[in-house]
């Protein structure tokens, strides 16, 4: 078949650096620190086919049946619930449910950007957003971020000048870095919202995982007058495989969306929704969370100590309280990218950190996912990055840089 002539718009998505690299890291043979895959030992798995099953039983029709945009009722209501225990008063109505919080960032794309808009991201950011806005044809302002996140105090003199339509920002347990925003940042950041009318997207994949640390409430729930869209997902808590996000906002944007979501897909899966809303009605969520979190800090910890003990002395790296990934800055000039190859053939793999910036990439650093290995091959794994990456120290190595072309794309 003659391929089709793409449109202007597709010129400015790049291919997402991450899946192509996965491609290479799905390989059996590697052990693999690139993706953004929670735990599957971790997925309910038992209790979900039971639900899918009483699902079809008795209410198979309904199931099946189109149903409306704004997702089913008794898991809006169940989502609402939830998000109040978590610091956020929203009522059912306020809940669109998504297809993923992915469907969310582009959702809240469509209804606010227009060509030559520009949205303020953090430096560095979540890849798959930055290809969302790159689809709607904005253009990018950076702020940069510390191990307290995104630097607010720079945000002020960056929503003067750029006049951005959006701010997008990851505030608890970052993808890439791990990092959570401090509550004086949030408040100031809610505040700076309110005050310039900007809205801010806060999305929260993570912010049910937290192994350490104090909780900190959501920006949204800072600042009534902040004009602040909500993301999260059942993708780290339950299953990535059943698309089930949530979008929270004020009425009138919960709207906007909703008809943007009509034209996307009709609805999130029927049938997804009902057998986990019949899930939650008798599983001790809560409970499932704790063992989740308790999972994945051991892993952290695994990974922390397997750093500590093989990485050289200049290296440096995060250390979360929560999420799926930290962030490690190479010493010694070593671009992440040209460590990869090496590091593919110790059979381990990692996703180097420059496509996570929409601009001024650091190319020293690079991702690596705790949440998707044991602690005994964490520090296998670990070992064999150091060993790859005192090879290419020595510089005894014909190191090539990866092309974006073969890097992989991830969650
Ligand atoms: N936002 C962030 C920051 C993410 O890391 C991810 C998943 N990798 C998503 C959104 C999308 O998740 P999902 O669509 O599965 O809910």
């Amino acid at each position: 078949m003659r391929s089709a002539t793409l449109s202007r718009r597709m010129n400015r998505i790049k291919a997402s650096a991450i899946r192509e690299i996965l491609k290479v890291t799905e390989r059996p043979d590697i052990l693999s620190f690139a993706g953004g895959l929670p735990a599957p030992e971790a997925f309910p798995i038992a209790e979900l086919a039971r639900a899918h099953a009483e699902t079809f039983d008795r209410e198979g029709a309904a199931a099946l049946q189109y149903s409306t945009t704004e997702g089913f009722a008794p898991l809006r209501a169940w989502i609402a619930e939830r998000m109040r225990k978590r610091g956020l008063a929203a009522t059912p109505e306020q809940v669109l449910i998504t297809t993923g919080s992915q469907q969310g960032i582009d959702l809240v794309a469509k209804v606010l950007l227009d060509p030559g808009d520009v949205v303020v991201v953090e430096s560095p950011s979540y890849l798959a957003a930055l290809q969302v806005f790159e689809g709607y044809e904005a253009g990018f302002a950076t702020v940069g971020s510390d191990e307290h996140g995104m630097r607010v105090d720079q945000l002020e003199r960056v929503l003067r000048r750029s006049k951005p339509k959006l701010v997008y920002l990851v505030p608890t347990f970052q993808n890439p870095k791990g990092t959570t925003l401090a509550l004086e940042r949030r408040e100031q950041l809610a505040r700076l919202a309110a005050e310039h009318g900007v809205p801010v997207l806060e999305d929260d994949p993570y912010g049910e995982l937290r192994f350490s640390g104090a909780e900190l409430p959501p920006v949204a729930a800072l600042e009534r007058r902040a004009p602040i869209i909500y993301l999260s997902t059942f993708s780290k808590t339950l299953a990535p495989g059943l698309r089930i996000g949530w979008a929270v906002g004020a009425a009138e944007t919960v709207r906007a969306l909703t008809v943007a979501k009509q034209a996307a897909d009709l609805h999130t899966s029927s049938i997804a929704q009902r057998a986990v809303a019949r899930m939650l009605e008798s599983f001790d969520y809560p409970a499932h969370v704790s063992r989740i979190r308790a999972l994945y800090g051991e892993r952290r910890d695994a990974m922390l100590d397997a750093l500590a003990r093989e990485f050289p002395v200049g290296a440096t790296w995060t250390r979360p309280e929560g999420g799926l990934f930290l962030w490690v800055c190479l010493p010694g000039g070593v671009d992440a990218a040209q460590l990869l190859p090496q590091a593919l053939r110790e059979h381990v793999a990692f996703v180097p950190g420059a496509p996570f910036f929409a601009r001024a990439p650091d190319r020293s650093c690079l991702r690596l996912n705790f949440s998707n290995q044991p602690p005994e091959l964490i520090a296998e794994g670990i070992r064999r990055l150091a060993a790859a990456l005192a090879r290419i120290r020595q510089a005894d190595v014909a190191a090539e840089p990866v092309a974006r072309s073969v890097l992989p794309q991830t969650a």
